[in-house]
């Protein structure tokens, strides 16, 4: 059977990030796991006829000096650049979002289209069970998906965990965020830059021209709905010409030649933990980190592209001692 030192399941940005620290570190028996067949998780993009569109994160802000390091590198290496902002600048990624995710993992042990659905205590670590049969043993473990899949996968597993902390987990809390992907024949009529996030219809909270954006050749637009709006009709079958409807005073439905909908059960943390990760075992072999999971100090107090990072980074720091 295969035996690694640190299993991290989750290659978003956290378990990246997460993996990149301890690759950094010399650690180099390591396996980073993801369920889907790309790394990145909500840092997604998807490819429409000659164009892309993000439909998860659009940009990231910078608020600590450590993420702002790797700015400058990634500035450097041309796989990001300012799109609009001063006080905080909104940064994205040339090739899309996702792009960026599989520039940062590109030299990591991944295994994808392996979720890994139990995890057993045996002496020494974990043995771990993927849902197309694939059995390994890990010393150390590191959970980064959204906290609900994370108490999912518990629940079939045979783990000691420290219940307080569980208790946390569950606390919790996503909201769903519906995103609406068009491509169209013609330019629209969105401001330069193609993004807007002011004086929309009730429900909605941003649109994006991919094109104007800079990182598309054909017209790819994404229309996010709120996170109450997206509750509030989820999983209905309307959804899509609902969107439709609002957005009317904004896209010429005559031009459009495709459409996708985007459901995010777990978009973004209502509630958070005020932790960058939390040791459910208590002996720092079974750790859970991801944007939910905030330092104490964080200005913003929100789930972003900037928790996940220095949730991973604070994670594989714990998990290397
Ligand atoms: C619609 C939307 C818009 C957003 N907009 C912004 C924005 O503009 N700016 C910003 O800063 N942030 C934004 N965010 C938030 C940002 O995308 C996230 O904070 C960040 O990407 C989360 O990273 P993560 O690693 O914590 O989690 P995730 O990216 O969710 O990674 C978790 C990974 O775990 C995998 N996984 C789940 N279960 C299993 C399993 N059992 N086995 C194996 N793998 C599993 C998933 O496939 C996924 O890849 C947005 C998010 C969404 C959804």
């Amino acid at each position: 059977m295969e035996h690694y030192e640190i299993t991290i399941v989750g290659a978003g940005l956290a378990g990246i990030t997460a993996a990149r620290r301890l690759k950094k570190q010399g650690r180099s028996n390591l396996l980073l796991t993801d369920k889907s067949k790309s790394v990145g998780g909500r840092l997604a993009t998807r490819r429409v006829a000659d164009g892309r569109a993000d439909h998860g994160a659009q940009f990231f802000t910078v608020r600590t000096g450590e993420l702002e390091e790797e700015v400058q590198d990634w500035l450097d290496q041309g796989w990001i650049k300012q799109w609009f902002g001063e006080k905080y600048p909104r940064y994205t990624a040339v090739q899309g979002m996702n792009g960026l995710a599989k520039q940062l993992a590109s030299d990591l042990p991944t295994s994808l289209h392996t979720k890994v659905v139990k995890l057993l205590e045996v002496e020494g670590g974990y043995r771990m069970y993927s849902e197309d049969g694939k059995e390994w043993q890990s010393d150390k473990v590191l959970l980064t998906m959204p906290a609900p899949q994370i108490i999912e996968l518990l629940k079939n597993s045979e783990v000691e965990v420290d219940e307080e902390e569980l208790k946390q987990l569950r606390n919790i809390y996503f909201e769903p965020t519906y995103v609406g992907i068009f491509q169209f024949r013609e330019e629209t009529e969105l401001p330069d830059g193609g993004h807007v996030d002011v004086g929309l219809p009730e429900g909605m909270e941003r649109m994006v021209d991919h094109r104007k954006k800079g990182i598309s050749g054909d017209t790819i637009v994404s229309v996010y709905m709120e996170a109450d709006w997206s509750r509030k009709h989820y999983g209905e079958d309307y959804v899509m010409s609902l969107i439709k409807e609002k957005a009317a005073g904004y896209l010429n439905w005559k031009q459009l030649e495709s459409e996708q909908l985007k459901r995010w059960r777990y978009a973004q943390a209502k509630k958070v933990m005020r932790q960058p990760y939390v040791d459910l075992s208590g002996d720092g072999r079974l750790v859970v980190a991801g944007d939910a999971f905030l330092r104490l100090n964080d200005e913003a107090g929100r789930t972003r592209f900037e928790s996940a990072y220095l949730s991973g980074k604070d994670a594989a720091a714990y998990l290397s001692w």
